[in-house]
């Protein structure tokens, strides 16, 4: 009896690799290694990808982890005359002023579609914007501080943490959520602020795949997210794979993906998360692609 040996089919699901923010965030640190020989902190994971961040650690940067810290309270230890680079997601701007008396160098790697939401608050009416988003995220976070004024609606609870004394007539979101779950949310909203519209929603990237993941046909045995469980925009490609009926594996890594129980799959689709790198998505595919 002759036995053959089909290996594993593998699809890239486009886009991959990082997106245009975390990509100039990357850089952005890489040049300041160059340029200064200060000492340089990253004040928060300045991408959600434990792998990416390590890789900074390798060149001499010291990483202030927002999950393990108190950003404020690390903030004033670090030592005058040092560099400081603020997160792809955004920071609360009173760090700005506490870095100025510190003597810091201060290095802004703030996604221009999250600086955008905070530019299109400021600029409708006072009061009048609510902002959907996990204040557990530092993008939704720091918009929370840096525009008081705004209504907070949670996305994790689906209920509001702050209102204002205005009606609200505009809604901006978090740059990383679902449509699914934005849709829910202005449902809640809509009955108490039957004025309110959404104006602004996910970023591009985002959307791009997420989409990607909806219009895939059901030939696949798997998907597989590679992307970090703390990264939201990740963590969202997974549940819309799951509300699809996918059955749907999850690895940082090559390394996670080498211990995970992939019997019976033939046919697989691979989707990464904003801040997961080409590198890690070759190894995986041409692993799967071994198997
Ligand atoms: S996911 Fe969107 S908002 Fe976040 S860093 Fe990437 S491009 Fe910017």
């Amino acid at each position: 009896m002759i036995f053959i040996h089909l290996r594993m089919e593998v699809h890239i699901i486009s886009p991959f690799g990082f997106c245009s923010g975390v990509n100039n965030a990357i850089e952005m640190a890489k040049k300041a290694r160059k340029s200064y020989s200060n000492g340089i902190y990253l004040l928060g994971m300045i991408v959600h990808n434990e792998d990416v961040v390590k890789e900074l650690e390798k060149e001499n940067m010291h990483i202030i982890d927002e999950r393990k810290s108190n950003l404020l309270d690390e903030l004033k230890k670090i030592p005058n005359g040092s560099i400081i680079i603020y997160s792809a997601h955004g920071h609360p701007y009173i760090y700005e002023e506490i870095a100025k008396k510190k003597n810091l160098i201060q290095i802004d790697a703030t996604c221009p579609f999250v600086s955008l939401n905070l530019k299109e608050a400021n600029e409708f009416e006072k009061g009048t914007t609510i902002y959907i988003g996990s204040k557990k995220h530092l993008e939704a976070a720091s918009f929370y501080f840096n525009c008081p004024s705004s209504y907070f609606f949670d996305i994790d609870t689906f209920s509001f943490l702050r209102k204002g004394e205005k009606k609200p007539k505009h809604v901006i979101t978090q740059t990383t959520l679902s449509e699914d779950e934005i849709e829910k949310a202005m449902e809640i909203i809509r009955k108490e602020y039957m004025e309110a519209s959404l104006e602004k929603s996910v970023c591009f990237s985002t959307k791009s795949r997420q989409d990607a993941i909806k219009k895939l046909p059901n030939e696949y045995d798997a998907i597989l997210i590679l992307g970090s469980t703390y990264s939201s925009n990740t963590n969202k490609l997974a549940s819309i794979s799951i509300d699809k009926g996918f059955k749907t594996y999850r690895a940082l890594n090559l390394e996670e993906l080498k211990k995970l129980d992939l019997k019976g799959i033939k046919k697989i689709a691979v989707a990464t998360g904003a801040s997961t790198s080409k590198k890690t998505l070759e190894e995986c595919s041409s692993y799967l692609e071994s198997l």
